[in-house]
């Protein structure tokens, strides 16, 4: 089995898993109780909570875990518009994340506007429209750092300079650029997800500057400064805080194999795909391609040893093309005929270039039958 699909998943780093085993076996205490054992397990809570926000790398503010980024963004949405009284407005992208996209959609349903900004054709914001978009009725404004489909990394300081301006506040989901892609100063919201850098599935967090906390989506027990209720997972925080730290401490070397095995990959797919979306402002570990004629599906469907994709994780089993290669301008059928792959840590160049050399064979015959 060849995995080709990093951005829908990552494979738990070793190291994450030696770190869970004990809280996951012996170490079962409920970390909000006052016992000995409660304390350990806070205690380790409180050093994943500063490996992930070291990993974030931003000051001034603090972080809640929550059950996913999907929570994290929901909350991030739905407590600002209910908090900033008085401003109506969200200013998002078309090619966001479900997570924020429906969010966003639910609360336009509840009579506040959504204004979904224009995108260049390279999938990069237009600022001047973005600028155009802001006035003193916006609340917030979401935009993704690297995005999940194509990789094209947005310009998050520059956006959150513009929602400054007018004193709206920016929430930016990191979910795929955590430990990749540094994430610029501006943001006031960031919502980050632990599968995504080789941690365990069922975690994510909300880092809030301080005087932009959302009031709780989730109500209980009063866990993380009444914030966030609901009893944590000493596992699944302690597993966080290994990946965060391992993607911290393995940066440079991460990037450098990501980008061979770009550039590798690249050179074996030749110039008969064509990249979606901008081949500049791109984290190297995706690669989102097109070919003339091709059924993307079908091709996906043969190869039962190579994980790959053709678009979100979400939105593959709709059968819907992908709103974010529509939003690109891209016609019903170059969307259908792109396929998603996705590297990275535990890639190894030979199983790449053995995948890629059939998969560009094998798109070459379906051509070839077609004719
Ligand atoms: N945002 C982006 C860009 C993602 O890729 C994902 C995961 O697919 C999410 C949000 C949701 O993260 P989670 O799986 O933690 O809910």
């Amino acid at each position: 089995m060849i995995y080709l699909d990093y951005q829908a998943t990552t494979p738990l780093a070793p190291e994450v898993a030696a770190a869970m085993q004990p809280w996951i076996e012996e170490k079962f205490a409920n970390p909000h109780s006052p016992s000995r054992w409660g304390s350990e397990a806070a205690a380790a809570i409180e050093v994943a909570r500063g490996q992930v926000e070291r990993a974030i790398g931003l000051n001034g503010g603090s972080l809640a875990f929550t059950g996913s980024a999907t929570e994290a963004l929901n909350w991030a949405l739905k407590g600002t518009m209910e908090r900033v009284q008085g401003r109506k407005r969200i200013v998002t992208v078309a090619t966001e994340h479900a997570a924020v996209l429906d969010t966003c959609e639910w609360l336009e349903a509840r009579g506040h506007d959504v204004t979904r900004l224009p995108l260049k054709p390279d999938g990069l914001v237009d600022l001047d429209a973005a600028k155009a978009a802001l006035d003193d009725n916006v609340a917030i404004v979401a935009v993704m750092l690297v995005n999940n489909e194509i990789g094209v990394i947005q310009p998050v300081g520059e956006i959150a300079r513009l929602a400054h301006d007018v004193g709206a506040l920016m929430l930016c989901d990191a979910v795929q650029g955590l430990g990749r892609v540094e994430i610029p100063d501006g943001p006031d919201l960031v919502a980050v997800s632990a599968h995504k850098i080789h941690g365990p599935k069922a975690i994510g967090a909300l880092w809030m500057r301080k005087g932009a906390e959302p009031p709780p989506l989730i109500h209980g027990g009063g866990q993380e400064q009444g914030m966030r209720s609901g009893t944590l997972s000493p596992a699944l925080c302690v597993g966080f805080g290994a990946a965060a730290k391992l993607a911290s401490e393995r940066r440079l070397q991460d990037e450098d194999h990501v980008k061979r095995l770009h550039e590798a990959a690249r050179a074996i797919l030749g110039p008969t795909w064509t990249v979606n979306g901008s081949t500049d402002h791109r984290y190297p570990g995706n690669l989102n391609i097109r070919r003339e004629g091709l059924d993307a599906s079908r091709l996906i469907a043969d190869f039962r040893d190579v994980a790959f994709s053709l678009g979100s994780a979400c939105a593959s089993g709709s059968g819907r093309p992908s709103h974010v290669l529509r939003a690109l301008g891209l016609s019903d059928r170059e969307a259908r005929s792109s396929i998603r792959l996705g590297f990275g840590r535990y890639t190894a160049a030979e199983e790449l270039a053995d995948a890629l050399t059939r998969i560009d064979a094998a798109a070459r015959a379906q051509q070839d039958m077609a004719a």
